[in-house]
């Protein structure tokens, strides 16, 4: 049986429309993983898909994305979705950078853009 993937889920402000596209396009599938998500983006998921069922962090100014990474670390996170958005300044630019570095440093699939993520969730369904 393959386990159920551990997948985190991170939408900037202006890409949260784009990941509840997303996971709106996908919920047959990501109803059967182990979803986590920064407060905003997994609230935002849940309204729209409901039959999700997300782990919500805090938001991600307030620590979320280091939750998050904190994850990655103890190795309880298979995969990240994390849509950024490089036009807006961000004052937890900082955490942003650090959860990505250890998604680097863990090695685990993160997909930064809408296309990537199709990819990374497309490949899995096909599977
Ligand atoms: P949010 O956090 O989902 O709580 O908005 C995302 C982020 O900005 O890192």
């Amino acid at each position: 049986m393959v386990p159920r993937l551990r997948l985190a889920l991170i939408a900037h402000d202006e890409k949260k429309d784009d990941m509840v596209a997303f996971a709106r396009a996908h919920e047959g599938y990501l109803a059967a993983c182990d979803l986590v998500a920064t407060g905003t983006t997994g609230g935002r998921i849940v309204e729209s898909c409901p039959a999700l069922s997300v782990r919500r962090m805090k938001s991600g100014p307030l620590g979320g994305d280091q939750q998050i990474g904190a994850l990655i670390a103890e190795g309880a996170i298979d995969a990240l979705i994390f849509l950024v958005d490089p036009l807006t300044p961000l004052p937890h630019d900082v955490d942003v950078k650090a959860l990505m570095r250890l998604a680097i440093v863990y090695d685990i699939p993160m997909a930064l853009n809408r296309a990537t993520a199709e990819v990374l969730i497309g490949a899995r369904e096909a599977a």
